[in-house]
């Protein structure tokens, strides 16, 4: 039996990115990894074996922990609200390199990446992912199942709200702590977008300086 099994939730990309920063992270001790998936997917990936949730629930381990390596915020709420009930807590991941400074409060399950910054005075939400390159500078504030794409350069005083997904190379302005910038609920800013102003919730904000992109005619 496992002392420790941690179950990384999603067999796909971004999960085969997060086993390895688990692994680093528990290295020393006797914890073993598996993928967990509900989907059509093959029985293990990278060495690994994929198993289903409920053969993760039945799997004998003094302690049980999770990991939801999946992008979709949405999909991270519900699986993160499963995993809840049957009383299986959350590990937050955080690459040997990421750099952490000075009066930084996370919630629980977050992933920072490799050459990820949170630099100081940053309070940031549950279920935060932080890809490759991304950085958060002074005095933002971040909320839940929040997603940052590879080298997203989030700068001071900038408010996220909860569910919002920040694409590949998207720029945030500065704010003001009088005036921060505000990146509505579960807006999406898109790669490469330098966002300037305030993006409403719900929108999706494309290019430079970023605008919203209106639904399609039919
Ligand atoms: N998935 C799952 N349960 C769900 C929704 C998704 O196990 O309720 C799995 C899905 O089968 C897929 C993975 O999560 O293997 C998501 O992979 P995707 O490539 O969409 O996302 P990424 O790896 O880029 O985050």
């Amino acid at each position: 039996m496992a002392d420790v099994l941690v179950g990384i939730y999603g067999a796909s990309g971004f999960g085969r990115e997060v086993l390895p920063l688990v692994r680093e992270q528990l290295k020393g001790t006797s914890a073993e990894f598996v993928f967990v998936d509900d989907g059509d997917v093959p029985s293990s990936l990278n060495g690994y074996p994929i198993i289903r949730y409920d053969d993760f629930l039945d799997r004998d381990a003094q302690e049980k922990r999770v990991v939801f390596a999946i992008a979709n915020s949405a999909i991270r709420e519900k699986l993160a609200e499963k995993c809840a009930l049957d009383n299986i807590p959350s590990l937050s991941v955080k690459a040997d390199n990421a750099v952490i400074l000075e009066e930084v409060s996370m919630g629980e399950g977050s992933i920072l990446c490799h050459f990820t910054q949170l630099t100081s005075n940053i309070r940031i939400g549950k279920y935060f992912h932080a890809n490759i390159y991304s950085y958060v500078a002074h005095d933002c504030v971040i909320g839940d199942y929040v997603t940052f794409a590879p080298a997203v350069r989030c700068n001071g005083n900038i408010v996220i709200e909860d569910h919002a997904y920040i694409g590949t190379g998207a720029v945030l302005k500065q704010g003001t702590p009088e005036k921060p910038l505000v990146i509505g609920k579960g807006a999406v800013v898109g790669m490469g977008a330098v966002v300037t102003k305030d993006v409403p919730t719900g929108v999706t904000v494309v290019g430079n300086p970023a605008r919203v992109l209106e639904p399609r005619k039919t």
